[in-house]
C-alpha cells in the first residue's frame, strides 16, 4: 500500500505532535503516521490526500484554502532540492530514518520551510523543531 500525501503535509508530518484542525483531521493523521511507521511508501499527489480527502464534507475544509496549492508547490520544490536528483518525487518513495532525520534537520534550519509562510501553525512548528522534535509522533524503525 502507498500513502498519498500532498507535498506540504510531508513537512507537517515532521512536527506533528497530535494537534490539528479538527478531531477528525487528527484521527486521519494518526492513521497515516501509523502506516508510514509500518513502512508504507509515500506518493506525493496534487490535491486532497489520505489526510484531508475524507474531510471534504466538513465546513470550510482547509484543503480548499486558496494558499494550499502554492504551499504544496513550494514544499515539493524544497523537498526535491533537499533530496536531490537521485530521488524522483514523481515516483513513490519510502521514508527511511536517514531521510526523516535529513528532512527534520533541514526543517530546523529553515531550508525547506518556504511553504510555511503565513501558516497559522508556524509558531507551534517552530517550537517543536526547537525542542529537537520532542513529542513528535512520526518515527521510522531501522530496516
Ligand atoms: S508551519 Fe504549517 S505548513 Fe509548515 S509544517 Fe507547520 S503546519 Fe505544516
Amino acid at each position: 500500500m502507498t500513502v498519498e500525501l500532498r507535498a506540504h503535509h510531508l513537512l507537517c508530518m515532521l512536527t506533528y505532535i497530535g494537534r490539528g484542525y479538527t478531531p477528525a483531521f487528527v484521527a486521519n493523521y494518526e492513521v497515516v503516521i501509523a502506516r508510514l511507521a509500518a513502512g508504507e511508501q509515500i506518493a506525493l499527489i496534487d490535491g486532497p490526500d489520505d489526510i484531508c480527502a475524507p474531510l471534504l464534507n466538513e465546513d470550510a475544509p482547509h484543503c480548499h484554502n486558496d494558499r494550499v496549492p502554492e504551499r504544496d508547490r513550494l514544499a515539493r520544490l524544497a523537498v526535491a532540492d533537499l533530496l536531490g536528483p537521485a530521488t524522483d518525487l514523481a515516483q513513490p518513495f519510502r521514508l527511511d530514518q536517514t531521510t526523516l532525520a535529513g528532512l527534520r534537520s533541514a526543517f530546523s534550519t529553515g531550508q525547506i520551510r518556504s511553504a510555511c509562510a503565513g501558516c497559522e501553525w508556524s509558531e507551534l512548528c517552530d517550537s517543536v523543531a526547537k525542542s529537537g522534535y520532542s513529542g513528535t509522533k512520526l518515527t521510522i524503525q531501522a530496516c
